[in-house]
């Protein structure tokens, strides 16, 4: 009986070391000497050399040189850690995919998030970007919005990428976990009961949970039950002086529905309820509901909220950003300033960014998310209007820069090992030419990029904000 088991373990270390040894050369370590490491959390530390090996950040201070290190010059040089974009649709548009990859590394994006898409689709996509030799962010995703009846994205307007979890929540997450998600996102839809097995099965599977706070529920009572909520969306409900009186409407609005498919409903209830719950907020309820959002990532997707006040083609460097985007789509995005509506989403915008400076006062977490590609977003290209736009509503560089490396690492559980740039954490990190924390656009200013102690890129030519 020892004996077999001993053979079994032999078996499982052969076939689980043997592959990896003969697939991968061993990456040589990586030594920049004399930069200035910008961490999220201590702000721009004193210049020194940074030692990589195995993936991690090995040494700090003033160390040996090493003739067998791919040693890079960091004079004149600030290095922060990778960027994530928190709020990705990868599989969105089709035409995009081919091109998303190499446009995520170009900006320094090292890991993105993606919030809802086709779970095969997602999970073949992750095989080759995650790869040990993959160059491109490493990708976590969700697979489908879980929603309820009727589903926002039913395929009718939009890709299908939304399901009705029915009452089989927990069988649900467990075949989704079977495919290797990371988190669940559950979407507007939602009963409170499914709501609560969906929390409840996440929970059992140790996942992370990011949502929009659905319409048929009590804002805090879901915003606090979930890690991250995506795009502010439906906060304003509950600071609002009738917000008894809206969820009743709402509640009887969906009840109703059944001329109307999930999307037209939807946007039915935002266009009755939003303007007017902004309009007749509450600031002492509001303040309060704030103070309990503590725990909860609030991920606004800004340069989405407020794309009526900062467009995106209004952005000195658009035209550069279009290159990244193959040609027709390009020529297609052109067309953006004709078909953006300036006025519906005005208020929203602007109560958006006022926010963002009052959750952060309140110690309520912000993280970096983009949507993209949706709304124009250029892959990675994006996150950096979104760090630009949260400085804009009052967080400062080092909190914006956290909001995209800490903050990202956190709702996983990963803030130990991940995000910053310290000995023992991951070793994602990019090289600039200019220090983010005197001008945030600085972290356009790439030359090069480290994913899991890899260099993806050598060197960038010196991207200008
Ligand atoms: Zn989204």
């Amino acid at each position: 009986m020892r004996l077999k088991n001993a053979s079994v373990i032999l078996w499982v270390v052969i076939t689980a070391v043997a592959p990896t040894i003969a697939a991968e050369p061993a990456t040589p370590a990586l030594l920049v000497e004399n930069i200035v490491p910008v961490d999220p959390v201590l702000g721009a530390l004193s210049r020194q050399d940074v030692r990589i090996e195995h993936g991690r950040i090995t040494a700090m201070g003033e160390l040996p040189s090493d003739p067998d290190a791919n040693t890079i010059d960091g004079s004149n040089r600030w290095l922060i850690p990778g960027l994530w974009d928190m709020h990705v649709h990868v599989t969105y548009d089709e035409a995009l995919l081919d091109s998303m990859a190499k446009a995520f590394v170009d900006h320094g994006i090292t890991r993105v998030r993606d919030t809802g898409g086709p779970v095969q689709a997602l999970q073949q996509i992750a095989t080759r970007w995650n790869a040990p030799t993959g160059d491109a962010p490493y990708l976590y995703y969700a697979g489908p919005l879980l929603d309820g009846n009727p589903v926002v994205y039913d395929g009718s307007v939009g890709p299908e990428v939304g399901v009705d979890v029915g009452t089989a929540a927990a069988a649900r997450v467990a075949g989704l976990v079977a495919a290797g998600i990371s988190f669940i996102k559950i979407y507007e839809m939602v009963s409170p009961e499914q709501f609560h097995a969906l929390v409840q099965a996440a929970r059992a599977h140790d996942l992370p949970i990011a949502a929009h706070i659905p319409l048929r529920m009590n804002v805090e009572v879901a915003a606090t039950a979930v890690d991250s909520l995506e795009h502010l969306r439906n906060l304003e409900l509950g600071c609002s002086n009738d917000r008894d009186q809206l969820l009743r409407e709402r509640r009887k609005e969906m009840d109703q529905h059944e001329a109307l498919a999930g999307m037209a409903l939807r946007s039915r209830i935002h266009g009755q309820q939003r303007d007017q719950a902004i309009a007749n907020e509450d600031a002492s309820l509001c303040d309060t509901l704030i103070a309990r959002l503590r725990d909860t990532i609030q991920v606004p997707t800004l340069r989405l909220n407020a794309m009526t006040q900062h467009p995106p083609f209004a952005e000195a460097d658009w035209e550069r950003a279009l290159g990244f985007l193959p040609g027709h789509v390009a020529r297609a995005w052109r067309e953006a300033p004709r078909q953006m509506d300036p006025v519906t989403y005005r208020a929203h915008g602007a109560w958006s960014l006022a926010m963002i400076a009052r959750l952060h006062r309140a110690g309520v977490p912000i993280g970096a998310g983009t949507d993209t590609p949706i709304g124009w977003a250029v892959p990675g290209h994006s996150l950096h209007r979104e760090l630009e736009l949260l400085v804009t509503a009052g967080l400062s560089p080092r909190v914006a820069l956290a909001a995209a490396t800490t903050v990202p690492a956190s709702f996983f559980g990963m803030d130990a090992t991940l995000g910053r740039l310290q000995p023992d954490y991951e070793a994602d990190a990019l090289i600039l030419t200019a220090n983010p924390l005197e001008d945030i656009r600085n972290t356009r200013r790439i030359t090069h990029v480290i994913r899991q102690g890899r260099l993806l890129r050598k060197p960038l030519t010196d991207a200008r904000p």
